[in-house]
């Protein structure tokens, strides 16, 4: 049973890559009276939060908001711009990737999963769940298909499950380069407001996000972000479509309105939200999540753990893998954490499971909540008798305390 008079005193430790924490802030804006989603007051709020979100993905181009998980907003993507039997060239980055490659497949598409093959010889993980999307093997394959029969190109920005940013614009430069009329899709349900994601300038057709990741809010709304080039597609293309269809809801959201009842409690939180990231821009908050996750990366570097992403160039901002020793069960590791200090961990999900587990550094956490949620992690090793080379506590606070962030804390919102 749910029983929230036996919650932990003191604050839970919600440290894992989405859910984020929701700031007290937003609760609060959350907690206002429900109004009629046609009054006068409602054009506001929904003209507010169009506005607002379009400049976060960096777009003068409409975006959808949906009352769904981002889940929705994916299958959105797919069948707002397809048609039956498609082709489309996915790249497997991990679990998240392999979920919408599973979506297509479901959705009567013909999708191509392109990977990185082979084992690590250090961790014996897949390769592919251990770096970002390979642009030229992408290119490689545009230039193969000389009929154009590939109709979209599908990428994980922020691949949750691994703790990878892949470059996007490098994607774009791809499809380009071997001159493919492909629609290039990107999800960035956890890279937007924490990973820079610059929806114009990179060419990005449709781009797909949800709430509660870098938004700061709980889970409930997502988000399609859409260029000229997509809406003309979504004219012609023949999977159905109705709850998900872009035309009526452009239409309406011209008015601030939605062609059904939208989630108006999370369009309050969404309002708050945009006003604090707006606030400290988004220039602030990609350099702060930088900052953080170079500090965990060298508590996870002084324990002496392989951190799950094996290229440097594409570390996440938002969340960081820490790989176990062979032998030691991550989610046994994780569950004794949780127990004992009311930290939750990320688990490792798919072909990384009881191998990894992920800790989230993104949207509102400071240098001493991850300090505190490094110490949790550090106390569960020593329980765990997981031996280690040198306490990680530590290094994160050398590394915080010699490394002052760029925007002074006192002038953030
Ligand atoms: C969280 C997440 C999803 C799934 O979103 P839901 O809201 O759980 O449906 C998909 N892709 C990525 C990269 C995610 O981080």
């Amino acid at each position: 049973m749910f029983a929230l008079d036996q919650h932990p005193s003191g604050r839970h430790f919600l440290q894992i890559p989405g859910p984020s924490p929701v700031p007290d802030r937003i609760l609060r804006a959350m907690s206002l009276p429900t109004i009629d989603h046609r009054g006068p007051e409602f054009a506001v709020l929904g003209k507010t939060v169009l506005d607002g979100i379009g400049r976060v993905f960096q777009t003068r181009h409409p975006v959808a908001i949906y009352p769904a998980s981002g889940t929705g907003a994916w299958e959105a993507a797919l069948v707002n711009v397809l048609s039956p039997g498609d082709a489309v060239l996915m790249f497997e980055t991990g679990h998240f990737a392999s979920l919408w490659h599973r979506m297509a497949l479901r959705l009567g598409l013909a999708p191509e999963f392109l990977s990185v093959k082979g084992t690590d010889s250090d961790t014996g993980l897949p390769n592919a769940w251990r770096r970002g999307v390979d642009a030229g093997l992408i290119e490689e394959r545009l230039v193969a298909d000389r009929e154009h029969a590939i109709k979209a190109v599908c990428v994980v920005h922020n691949e949750t499950s691994t703790g990878v940013t892949s470059d996007i614009a490098a994607v774009r430069r791809a499809i380009d380069a071997a001159r493919h009329p492909a629609l290039l899709m990107v999800d960035t349900i956890s890279g937007l407001a924490s990973a820079d994601y610059r929806h114009d300038e990179w060419g990005v057709d449709v781009a797909v996000s949800g709430s509660q990741k870098g938004l700061m809010l709980p889970p409930g709304i997502s988000f399609n972000a859409l260029s000229p080039r997509a809406l003309e597609a979504s004219k012609s293309a023949r999977l159905p479509k109705a709850f998900w269809a872009w035309d009526e809801i452009v239409e309406m959201n011209r008015g601030g309105y939605w062609p059904y009842t939208p989630n108006t409690n999370l369009l309050y939180g969404l309002a708050e939200s945009l006003e604090m990231i707006l606030g400290q821009g988004l220039e602030a908050i990609f350099a702060r999540h930088q900052r953080w996750a170079a500090g965990v990366r060298t508590a996870v570097k002084a324990w002496g753990l392989p951190i799950q992403c094996a290229d440097p160039a594409v570390y996440s901002p938002v969340l960081t893998g820490v790989v176990t020793p062979v032998g030691v069960d991550a989610d046994a590791l994780r569950k004794l954490i949780h127990d004992r200090f009311d930290l939750s961990l990320g688990t490792g999900l798919g072909k990384v499971r009881g191998r990894m587990f992920r800790i989230g550094h993104l949207g509102d956490c400071n240098d001493l909540t991850l300090v505190a949620a490094l110490a949790g992690v550090e106390m569960g090793f020593r329980l765990a008798g997981v031996a280690t080379a040198a306490s990680g506590v530590e290094a994160a606070m050398a590394y915080f305390a010699a490394h002052p962030a760029a925007t002074p804390l006192q002038s953030a919102a």
